[in-house]
């Protein structure tokens, strides 16, 4: 795919210092699933033209992808992302122009507040509804927008495809340029993202900042941007006021039968199994959160008596809600129960269970609280089986757009790769006699493992 921006605002060169890319040098930067090639098509006083060509490896693509299919799926083979313009683009943008976007010019500080005229070619680009989106977009943030469609096969009469070659012109910041650009290209593909770290939210708020809140298509960017993130979608909606009832702007897209197993149901799934297998009848779910294990757990009979902890009394009442707690019939109801507890703390309440899950929850405190939720777990509560979940660090370099050290989650004080898992499980193990083995949870990368991993913790 292939991105120009060019200015007529003179010394027109001057894009060269906002940009930080000198207009003599051809530059190639490396990309989490293939390589951006900078270089300028003209650069005179008068007009100056900058162009980034993404080569995508389309085989780096499917062995990299966190895409979590059901079972083999063609889709991934064959798909537009080698050359279509997606969020692999809005990557690039951020790799290749962070200071630009950032609004930060070493040399020329004075020029980044400055409104310049710009236009931006994209060829090509998928365009979920069209030119309508396209303008409905685009056309509020100040953009005149020529729209070129391309035909399906022109051997063929096939009519028209979803991609077009676009030129857009406005006269603005060049920091909001590209901000825009960042949040809506993958916005218009609106395709099915390969999962892209919960970082996500904070990213489209972010590069929004002073524009999103505003514009009168939020609540559609929004959506679109974050799609298949489900839980993380509620949060941005909620942090740009908008109404949590989904809207049905979906309606031009081709119907598929593929079936997506987001990790996290993958993840419950897989516990849910696992705890079936030991023969629990009493089973313990710790740090539950908003109760979608306990859903599970409730519908599998074998599990007598379930109780539900965590420490956040909010996450606890949304459990119920979920649950709908107060109105399950009494089969049901004597089953389950539903406490506040810290696992940091001794607590009796936890003993007498055959098996507990602490499912992504380990990392939610700091490392040196892990004794005492071990001692309260694995020394005072002392279940037969314990199962634990955590993300694999290892995992993160396969997330577009994630950075090198971040951690998926605002709230995770730390992330360990799976021999630090298992360096950590064999000691519990070891002090509190229990035997210890560990699997995977989503699709295994040969480098680097799978997104998850559990341990399976049974007493000697
Ligand atoms: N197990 C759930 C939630 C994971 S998020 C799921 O997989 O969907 C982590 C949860 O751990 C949060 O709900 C948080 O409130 C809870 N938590 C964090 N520290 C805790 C502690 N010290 N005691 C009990 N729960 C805790």
């Amino acid at each position: 795919m292939l991105f120009t921006i060019t200015t007529t605002r003179q010394p027109a060169t001057d894009l060269g210092y906002l940009l930080h890319k000198h207009p003599a040098k051809v530059q190639e930067v490396e990309l989490a699933k293939g390589t951006a090639r900078i270089f300028y098509t003209e650069a005179s006083k008068e007009r100056c033209t900058l162009a980034m060509a993404i080569e995508v490896d389309p085989i780096a693509l499917i062995r990299h992808s966190g895409n979590m299919t059901e079972s083999f799926s063609l889709g991934q083979y064959v798909n537009d992302r080698p050359y279509a313009a997606s969020s692999i683009f809005s990557n690039a943008l951020s790799k290749c122009f962070s200071s630009a976007m950032n609004g930060r010019c070493k040399d020329k500080p004075e020029l980044v507040d400055e409104a310049m005229p710009f236009e931006v070619k994209i060829a090509v680009l998928p365009v979920r509804g069209g030119e309508a989106v396209l303008k409905q977009l685009l056309e509020p943030l100040g953009y005149t927008v020529q729209a070129e469609r391309h035909v399906l096969d022109e051997q063929f009469n096939w009519g028209d495809s979803r991609y077009y070659t676009v030129t857009l012109r406005n006269t603005c910041k060049l920091s909001d340029l590209l901000s825009h650009l960042y949040v809506l290209v993958p916005v218009f593909d609106n395709n099915k993202h390969y999962w892209i770290g919960e970082g996500e939210v904070d990213k489209l708020l972010d590069k929004g900042e002073g524009w999103l809140d505003k514009h009168p298509a939020k609540d559609m960017i929004t959506r679109r941007y974050l799609r298949n993130l489900g839980g993380l979608t509620k949060r941005a909606l909620l942090a740009l006021n908008i109404d949590e009832e989904p809207i049905d702007e979906e309606a031009d897209e081709a119907p598929t039968n593929e079936k997506k197993v987001r990790l996290h149901d993958q993840r419950l799934e897989t516990v849910n199994q696992e705890l079936l297998n030991t023969g629990a009848k009493r089973v313990l779910d710790l740090g539950c959160g908003e109760g979608k294990l306990l859903r599970l757990l409730l519908q599998q009979k074998q599990f007598e008596s379930i109780l539900g902890m965590d420490v956040s009394a909010r996450s606890i009442e949304i459990a119920k809600e979920r649950l709908n707690f107060d109105k399950l019939s009494a089969k049901y109801k004597e089953r389950i129960n539903l406490i506040q507890g810290a696992l940091t703390y001794r607590d009796k309440r936890l003993q007498g269970f055959d098996a507990a899950a602490l499912v992504e929850v380990i990392e939610h405190l700091d490392e040196p609280r892990l004794e005492a939720l071990t001692a309260n777990v694995f020394g005072s509560a002392m279940p037969t089986h314990v199962v634990i979940t955590t993300p694999n660090k290892e995992y993160n370099s396969m997330y577009e757009n994630m950075a090198e050290d971040a951690m998926r989650h605002n709230d995770h004080r730390f992330e360990w790769t799976r021999a630090e898992f298992e360096t950590w499980s064999n000691a519990v193990a070891a002090q509190y006699g229990y035997t210890v083995s560990y699997k995977p949870v989503g699709e295994v990368n040969a480098n680097v493992g799978a997104p998850s991993q559990m341990a399976v913790f049974s007493k000697k």
